[in-house]
């Protein structure tokens, strides 16, 4: 039977999450950005009370829950003004895979720390020459005696400057000097022939993205996470989560850009009525909550399959839902700042510092052409344009 109530559990968990955010908040979240600091006070108290963990197993200190939970917990931090890119990628991808995946010795290093928040650690998959098609992805391992060396390099990395480690795709290289499947390495951000450089970004956020360099980078046999010929599926066992991570971010800034524009709309009177008696600002209003409310739903669903093991069919609805919650927080804000009329692009109104973040959600971590793509040759079996 389908249920489309969420247990009591997950909305007590929502509410804690919403209570906690809110005494950060917007302002807290953009002062720090536009200082240059980090929102460590918030990631702290959030992993101290086991939001980030929620999804670690027990056993290793953390909350036992799913990847829908801390979905909910990403989409609450977002609603309250404080959208934390790293939650997409720390708890979501590398928490996920490493419990999947990883060994014992593995899982006991890394996942109390990502059950505390104690660990944050980074996720690497993008590179200049590859861009969307990560068949021609070139950062490459090698084995050589008791050692991996990594050379190669990403950009649009996420949180280098504060994660103790980066979960990096690279390629296996045989003896031949062929490519092979991609796999998964944790490289400590301070292994020597690491190196990085910050991107200038219009987004505000208090996290920053990076260009890596990755020079004879050598690295303990046990950084490779899973199997060298697993590839794909260990990959895509992390990637699910993190489109259905984005896509709660992206719902998360949509219900904030809807309550703000709302509580505006009911309450800005320029001739005799509010602004919102308008259908010009009501019915595109409406629309938006429509939209924001569908791509919810799809995320749900998302999350559903994904935590019962379904990630085939997660996988296509991870893509469908990471694509309309992109969509619905790009039509969410742009239709805010327009109930706002001149406020919307204030500072003191704190719309126009989530356009670019907004955007983002249409771009990353998978463009919409490419979700487009995959929906148009895995769903509905046409031919591939490229
Ligand atoms: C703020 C931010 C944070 C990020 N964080 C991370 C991170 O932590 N880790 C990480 O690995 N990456 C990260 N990324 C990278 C992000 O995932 C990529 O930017 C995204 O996947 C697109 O790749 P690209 O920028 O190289 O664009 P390109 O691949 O160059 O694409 C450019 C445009 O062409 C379109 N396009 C390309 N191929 C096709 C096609 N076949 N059909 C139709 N259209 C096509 C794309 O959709 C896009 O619109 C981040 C990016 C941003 C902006």
């Amino acid at each position: 039977m389908i249920n489309f109530t969420e247990s009591e559990e997950r909305r007590a968990l929502r509410k804690a999450v919403a209570d906690m955010a809110r005494k950060y908040g917007h302002e807290y979240f953009t002062a720090k950005a536009r200082a240059g600091e980090k929102t460590d006070e918030l990631w702290a108290e959030a992993g101290k009370l086991g939001y980030l963990g929620v999804a670690v197993p027990e056993e290793y200190g953390g909350g036992g829950g799913g990847i829908g939970d801390l979905a909910a917990v990403c989409e609450e931090l977002a609603t309250a003004g404080c959208p934390l890119l790293l939650t997409v990628v720390s708890p979501a991808i590398c928490a996920t895979v490493i419990a999947r995946f990883g060994t014992d010795e593995q899982k006991q290093r890394w996942l109390p720390g990502f059950a505390d928040g104690t660990t944050k650690m980074g996720f690497a998959i993008t590179e200049p020459d590859a861009g969307s098609n990560s068949h021609k992805l070139t950062t490459a391992i090698h084995r050589d005696g008791d050692e991996w060396v990594l050379n190669g390099g990403k950009y649009y990395i996420s949180g280098v400057d504060e994660v103790e480690a980066v979960l990096v795709v690279a390629r296996h290289v045989d003896a031949t000097g062929q490519r092979l499947l991609p796999s998964l390495m944790i490289v400590p951000t301070n292994a020597p022939g690491f190196t990085y450089r910050h991107i200038p970004m219009e987004v505000l956020s208090p996290e920053k993205q990076f260009t890596c360099f990755f020079d004879d980078v050598r690295l303990p046999l046990d950084a490779l996470v899973g199997t060298e010929d697993a590839g794909l599926a260990q990959l895509f066992a992390g990637l699910n989560p993190e489109r259905i991570m984005a896509a709660s971010f992206a719902t998360g800034m949509a219900r904030r850009a809807l309550d703000l524009a709302a509580e505006y709309a009911r309450t800005r009177t320029v001739w005799d009525t509010p602004i919102g008696a308008h259908q010009g600002l009501a019915h595109p209003l409406a629309q938006c909550a429509i939209q924001v409310e569908l791509a919810r739903l799809m995320t749900q669903k998302a999350a559903a399959l994904y935590d019962a093991g379904e990630d085939r069919a997660a996988g296509e609805a991870a893509n469908m839902a990471k694509y309309a919650a992109g969509e619905a927080v790009a039509a969410a804000v742009d239709q805010a700042i327009q109930v706002h009329g001149g406020n919307g692009l204030s500072s003191e109104y704190g719309l126009g510092a989530m356009l670019a973040a907004s955007r983002l959600s249409r771009i990353a971590p998978v463009s919409r052409e490419m979700i487009l793509n995959y929906v148009a040759q895995h769903t509905l079996k046409l031919p591939r344009s490229y």
